[in-house]
């Protein structure tokens, strides 16, 4: 019998990773927050994906944290800001060897749930699929992409990679994971708070191109700073490549403001600003960005954090 896959959310990313394991006949188990979200799942009968205009539902079996049975293996698709409570409710049910893939974007959640489960194996990912819900327990698979996951204190592959094949989920195992996470945070901070600030798409961006530039050459001696060289490597030229080939679209940042939903600021922008104040990097530019985004959010009635 294969090992159950224990899946924390059932967002967007929880709702797409879920789905595609149940259809490839892997056992799949949601962990929901409480008995009433519980009983509202059950009244929807399961999860529906909605892929190229068609939707399927997948009955993948619901509990609450509460339920007795020991997890294996978990996948942890929460906001960043979720993830570290999120896990202080489950710590017991862990057996030993118990191995967690966190989906988190950005970074700081990750060590902060290794350090409320140290007998746990963690496992980072860096995705760049995209799904939103367009209802409860109803998720629209938006942009195919791609899953990097790796652990930084242990290079060895783990088994359960072939699951993922199996499922169709589109995967590399690597031993740099933290590069990519750094990689994908430097690009997020030098694209999503300023379309908050400016109001606009991706694309609006190429009218503040001096900006843009500034916080790239900042951010990328921080990324020198913290021992990732190859995270800095021609971040300018990236970040304005993604600028133009996502040029009609609104940031994830821009959306969450939008829709007056909490950001995960604390996790990309501010853990940026974090580490380098840590490191007494003097980064003006970032410091003020990250100034600007919090007195924006508040002035929303949105949380700073
Ligand atoms: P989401 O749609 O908001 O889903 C998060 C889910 O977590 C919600 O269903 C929420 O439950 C659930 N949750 C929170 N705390 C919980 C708890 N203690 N117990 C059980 N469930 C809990 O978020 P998402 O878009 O999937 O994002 C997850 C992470 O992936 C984020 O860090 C995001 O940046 C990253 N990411 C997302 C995408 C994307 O396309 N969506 C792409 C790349 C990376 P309720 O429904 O009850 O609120």
């Amino acid at each position: 019998m294969s090992t159950i896959w224990h899946v924390l959310g059932a967002g967007s990313l929880g709702t797409l990773w879920a789905t595609r394991l149940a259809r490839a006949g892997l056992p799949v188990r949601l962990i929901l927050r409480d008995a009433v979200r519980l009983r509202s799942y059950a009244a929807a009968g399961g999860l529906t994906l909605i892929e190229n205009g068609h939707a399927s539902t997948y009955a993948v079996p619901g509990e609450t944290p509460d339920s007795p049975e020991p997890i294996r293996r978990l996948l942890i698709a929460c906001k960043a800001y979720d993830a570290e409570n999120a896990i202080a409710r489950l710590a017991s049910r862990l057996a030993p060897g118990a191995e967690l893939i966190l989906l988190q974007n950005g970074l700081g959640s990750q060590d902060a749930v290794a350090a409320r489960v140290p007998q746990a194996r963690c496992i980072s990912a860096s995705s760049t699929e995209g799904a939103f819900r367009d209802g409860d327990w109803r998720v629209v698979f938006a942009g195919h992409g791609f899953n990097w996951l790796g652990d930084a204190g242990n290079p060895l592959a783990p088994i359960w990679l072939e699951d993922l094949q199996a499922a169709r989920i589109p995967h590399e195992w690597t031993t740099d994971i933290l590069t990519r996470l750094w990689r994908k945070l430097a690009l997020n901070c030098a694209i999503n708070p300023l379309t908050v600030l400016h109001d606009c798409r991706n694309g609006g961006l190429t009218e503040h191109h001096c900006e843009v530039a500034t916080l790239c050459a900042e951010l990328a001696e921080l990324l020198q700073r913290c021992g990732q060289p190859a995270a800095a490597g021609n971040l300018q030229q990236e970040v304005e490549r993604v600028i133009q080939a996502t040029a009609a679209n609104y940031s994830s940042m821009y959306q969450d403001v939008a829709n007056q939903r909490r950001t995960e600021i604390s996790y990309l922008l501010g853990h940026a600003c974090k580490v380098a104040a840590r490191h007494q990097l003097n980064l003006p530019h970032l410091n003020q960005l990250q100034q600007r985004l919090v007195a924006h959010l508040r002035s929303r009635g949105l949380p700073s954090d």
